[in-house]
């Protein structure tokens, strides 16, 4: 039976590292894990791109910073995803294909009996014995935001690793089965939000944070090195499931709902109580619902209908507003979520690390 997945322990030959970016997954094929071996001296680090299969940046900033063929002083670990879905046409058009799992909500769970499953396992397996001092996940978004960066734990490690890169934080209790949340009781990780795929000034963003990464010379793990905005206590807006729903244009009686073509503008922008989300019929029941992190609907609290109109009901910062309903679909319409003064206290170091194989 073929692997579930393609693993070069000695890193990517240098005829498959000059592909483009649609001829190499032609020739992986399938999710792929290499470590490029370093000149020793300290721990590993690693990079992750590709979970989406719609999100190129991470892959082309990675091809293009290590195409330079950079030695580091640690080995360097470096995952690319969900490869078929970014192969099926029309190209880096799919964030999952149908049939199968998000890919980056599988890792470290008793998923189903899958190729994908068993490729995450195997994967994550190779990346717990190598035991990575950080991990920088590379991620787009499906509208417009500022380039930011998603963490998981306070730990002064995992935060000064994500302000190299930027400082507008999202602290975020995902327990969603993500590769960052699976490595981050021994492991500093961090995803970064690239803003929109195939755009210049994202993909300028990935490779200066990439590189921003590599030449680091090592975390400061007692304290915060970097000022930064960091916004927290996330609720998830999703679509009712038969709700019917267009961006832009007038509200016509076979919709529910009309969102406005730019309401990512206001992504990480803080709006007041009465800020409209979009056109709905007086009278009918909300069209999106609103979640909290333990899966509560709290949507009474955040969301009214005045005049026709869908509102927040209270002040809040929108995060991640996409632009489509394919993603709005597969993923979320957006999250609302609160600037956060402090982070918590720095407590004790991460869960002692696993025993490093000499
Ligand atoms: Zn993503």
């Amino acid at each position: 039976m073929r692997e579930a997945f393609r693993w070069f322990p000695d890193g990517l030959p240098p005829d498959m590292l000059a592909l483009d970016e649609t001829a190499l997954l032609r020739a992986l094929g399938r999710p792929t894990l290499v470590r490029v071996p370093g000149t020793g001296g300290s721990a590993p680090r690693a990079i992750s791109t590709l979970l989406h299969g719609d999100e190129s940046t991470g892959l082309q900033a990675a091809l293009r910073v290590l195409r330079r063929g950079t030695r580091h002083p640690f080995d360097l670990f470096w995952l690319i995803g969900n490869v078929e879905a970014a192969l099926a046409p029309p190209g880096f058009g799919h964030r999952y294909l149908d049939g199968q799992a998000d890919m980056n909500r599988i890792w470290d769970l008793d998923g189903p009996d899958t190729a994908q499953c068993a490729a995450a396992h195997g994967m994550l397996a190779i990346l717990r014995e190598a035991a990575p001092e950080s991990l920088v996940d590379v991620h787009n978004n499906t509208g417009d935001n500022p380039f930011y960066a998603i963490v998981t734990r306070d730990h002064p490690a995992t935060v000064n690793l994500a302000t190299l890169m930027t400082t507008t934080l999202l602290r975020w209790e995902l327990k969603v089965g993500t590769l960052m949340e699976a490595l981050h009781d021994t492991t500093a990780t961090c995803a970064i939000e690239c803003g929109l795929p195939g755009r210049a000034p994202s993909l300028a963003f990935a490779v200066d944070a990439l590189r921003r990464y590599l030449g680091d010379p090592g975390l400061v793990t007692d304290r915060y090195v970097r000022d930064a905005d960091v916004y927290g206590r996330l609720r998830k807006v999703t679509l009712r499931e038969d709700t019917r729903v267009r961006f832009g244009g007038e509200l016509t009686d076979d919709l529910d709902l009309v969102l406005p073509v730019d309401g990512d503008t206001h992504n990480f922008v803080p709006v007041q109580g009465g800020h409209v989300i979009g056109l709905v019929h007086p009278g009918t029941q909300l069209p999106v619902a609103v979640h909290d992190p333990s899966g509560a609907e709290v949507s009474d609290e955040h969301l009214d209908v005045v005049d026709g109109r869908l509102v927040l009901s209270r002040a809040a910062v929108p995060v991640m507003m996409t632009r489509t309903e394919a993603a709005a679909r597969k993923d979320c319409l957006f999250y609302l979520s609160e600037p956060i003064d402090s982070l918590g206290s720095a407590g004790p170091m991460m869960r002692a690390a696993r025993p490093r194989a000499s």
